[in-house]
């Protein structure tokens, strides 16, 4: 052991990662009565929808004609502070359904949900070792301004998406999928675009295949532009590069070539009519990674069950989302829809190291196969597989064992949906964008 760990403090949970799946996970074990602690390594909650421009919640919502909440539980009361706030629109339609929402309000309301479940937040702390005794992830040690500090648990979450405490506490994963790995976008946000004007997404991409002909150096030619509530701003999915994330070298390249890109983007903006005027508000910050390593599970969800609806007793969390991919080497992407528009079941073993017994799965980290991996990533299903981790790991804490039944009965006193006959049907979702 360590000299930071042999003292260190001890909780029930700690979760790594404080975006969709890891603030869910706090909140879900925290809940239960468990001592829970989360760490992240920016200096605000969120993950992906505060640091990296991701400002649509996909997967809350079912995709056939009649629109049902997929996700309750700690995304039904993240929705409720969104729109305390009026920073939320939605659900619209678009290539699915989803809601649109302002960062800096999920920040504030994230801050709120941690501290009324009684959460220890830890932010500006990057976790940078694990240790392990036998089946069982110890301790971890984390940095700060402070030095490195220790902390021990009984039972742990990894919603790092990188798998970050799992690599580090040596238990099974991979990275991406029999060498398919989803491509990196950075989110870019453009402001100076009147409410009026709508911008036309062929038009664009015709400017972007045009001048990228002429060697500028621009990817992706198609994109979601959504209209942020509060400011107006649009914000879009472009700039790609393929990198590694593993690698900090790859990862500042994208980086810096992102940073290019978004300027080239600006200019084909202003091409386009009523645009002549926007600006760039912001990269980022964050390059955003679709894709890294997953912990190796119990079990694998694999996208052909979902296709064949295969009904489970063991589900912990519904999938809406259809398999979203993005190509390394073309920049295109692809979208198929469950069968029917329908939710699809996710088990608890999808969530459970294969090796470490104490050691839970969160949002992207979660187990799938190339295809289910592309569809439970997005915020809105790591909202509800992070509950279920942190459910799962606070009863582990408990007593040291996984009952399926017992997590399933502790979710539902969470209202988290597990029966897609207990979905609730939302308002007619408009379309309020062209692709
Ligand atoms: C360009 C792009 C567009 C997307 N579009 C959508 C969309 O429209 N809708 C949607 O719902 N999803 C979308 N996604 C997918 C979605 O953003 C992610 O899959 C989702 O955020 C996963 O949630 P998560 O909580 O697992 O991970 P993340 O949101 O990535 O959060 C992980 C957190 O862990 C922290 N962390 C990592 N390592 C450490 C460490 N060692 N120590 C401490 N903290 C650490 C990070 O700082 C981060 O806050 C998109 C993704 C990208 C990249």
């Amino acid at each position: 052991m360590s000299m930071e760990t042999r003292d260190a403090e001890a909780y029930d949970v700690a979760v790594v990662g404080g975006g969709a799946a890891g603030v869910a996970a706090a909140i879900g074990a925290a809940r239960l009565g468990a001592r829970t602690l989360l760490l992240e390594h920016m200096g605000f909650l969120g993950g992906a929808a505060t640091a990296r421009n991701v400002l649509t919640y996909c997967g809350l919502f079912t995709l056939g004609e009649t629109t049902k909440q997929a996700v309750r539980g700690v995304a039904g009361n993240v929705l409720d502070g969104l729109r305390r706030l009026n920073a939320v629109t939605g659900p619209v339609r678009h290539r699915g359904v989803f809601v649109v929402f302002d960062p800096e309000a999920v920040k504030l309301t994230l801050d709120r949900l941690c501290t009324a479940a009684g959460v220890d937040v830890f932010l500006h702390s990057f976790v940078s070792e694990a240790e392990r005794e036998g089946d069982a992830i110890t301790s971890i040690n984390f940095d700060d301004h402070g030095g490195r500090h220790g902390i021990r648990a009984k039972a742990w979450v990894d919603a790092s998406g990188d798998c970050d405490l799992a690599t580090f506490a040596g238990a099974s994963v991979r990275y991406g999928n029999h060498g398919h790995v989803n491509l990196g976008t950075l989110g870019t946000r453009y402001g100076g675009i009147p409410a009026s004007v709508e911008i036309d997404a062929e038009r664009f991409k015709q400017a972007v295949d045009q001048a990228r002909a002429a060697g500028r150096p621009l990817t992706k030619d198609v994109s979601l532009f959504a209209r942020l509530p509060i400011s107006g701003d649009v914000c879009c999915y472009l700039v790609s590069v393929d990198y590694d994330p593993r690698d900090v070298r790859s990862l500042s390249k994208a980086e810096a070539e992102g940073r290019v890109q978004a300027y080239e983007y600006l200019d084909i903006l202003r091409t386009m009519p009523g645009c002549e005027r926007a600006y760039l508000v912001s990269t980022g910050p964050e390059f955003g990674t679709r894709e890294s390593r997953h912990i190796n599970a119990v079990e694998q969800l694999k996208w052909q069950d979902v296709r064949a609806g295969r009904e489970r007793s063991d589900t912990v969390a519904l999938g809406a989302w259809g398999v979203e991919w993005h190509d390394r080497t073309t920049f295109e992407s692809t979208f198929e829809a469950p069968p029917g528009g329908a939710a699809y079941s996710i088990p608890l073993d999808c969530l459970r190291s294969r090796d470490t017994a104490n050691l839970f799965a969160a949002g992207r980290t979660a187990d799938g196969d190339q295809q289910a991996g592309a569809s439970l990533r997005v915020m809105g299903t790591s909202f509800a597989t992070g509950q279920a981790a942190g459910v799962a790991a606070a009863l582990f804490a408990n007593d040291g064992t996984v009952d399926v039944r017992k997590v399933q009965s502790a979710l539902r006193n969470q209202d988290a949906v597990l029966d897609p006959r207990d979905m609730l049907e939302v308002r007619r979702a408009t379309t309020l964008f062209r692709a």
